[in-house]
């Protein structure tokens, strides 16, 4: 057995017993594979796993990989996420690619997502990245915000509104983890008690995804523990 198939099969492992300790159907949870700083070979000795999907965080190295991969045409299809910063000028990219973006914490980019949207494209999958930290300047919408923000883009005829994803910082603590990830929680419900119908929580990673899925992630974002610790940033696929 390789080492990647070791890991994939430990990660779904920890998916399954928390999906059990949560009372949860593992169905519920999905893996998304984090593929930055990894080649497009790594990727299809993931997908022949039965890996289908992938999320990747800078636009140049996205594109890359999903030129090099999109003929190949694998079964079943490679889904791509886009979970990291979205600065304007690289939206198009992204519109024209991915399936899920989950990094959207400000109007001007989901209204431009939306408007780059290709017609022939199904609605572009999306989630407001939420910055539950309340300290200014990092990534993601402040809670105070996120209502006008989930009621504008849910208005954006190119986009689908799916739900949050945050990205708190680390802890080995299991149960200073599960604090941020309840938060969103609440948060998700309290637009869903508004009107919303947002089924998505992407909460989780390598490090704490246990605490994620006991508190309702529905989308996991895993890279280390499956790939193995990442070098410097490669940008080539
Ligand atoms: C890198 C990254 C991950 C994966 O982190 P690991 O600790 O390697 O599992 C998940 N989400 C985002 C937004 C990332 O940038």
């Amino acid at each position: 057995m390789t080492q990647l198939e070791t890991c994939w099969i430990q990660v779904h492992q920890r998916i399954e017993s928390a999906c059990r300790l949560a009372g949860r159907d593992p169905d519920s949870v999905q893996l998304i594979a984090v593929s930055k700083t990894r080649t497009a070979r790594e990727i299809l000795a993931l997908h022949a796993l039965g890996q289908a999907r992938f999320g990747e965080n800078y636009v140049q190295e996205f594109v890359a990989k999903w030129e090099a991969l999109t003929p190949r045409a694998v079964v079943p299809p490679l889904e791509w996420h886009f979970i990291g910063a979205l600065q304007r000028n690289k939206t198009r990219a992204v519109a024209e690619r991915a399936d899920w973006v989950h990094s959207i914490d400000r109007l001007k980019i989901a209204q431009r997502l939306s408007d780059q949207r290709p017609a022939d494209r199904p609605a572009l999958q999306v989630c407001l990245q939420v910055d539950l930290s309340g300290e200014p300047g990092k990534a993601g919408i402040a809670e105070a915000d996120l209502e006008p923000l989930a009621a504008a883009t849910a208005e954006l005829p190119g986009l689908r509104l799916r739900g949050l994803m945050a990205l708190p910082p680390p802890s080995t603590d299991p149960t200073e983890q599960r604090r941020p990830f309840r938060r969103l929680r609440e948060l998700l419900d309290r637009l869903n008690a508004r009107g919303h119908r947002l089924d998505t929580l992407s909460m989780g990673m390598s490090g704490d995804l246990e605490a994620a899925i006991l508190e309702g992630a529905t989308l996991v974002r895993v890279g280390t523990a499956l790939f193995g610790p990442r070098n410097a940033q490669v940008t080539q696929a």
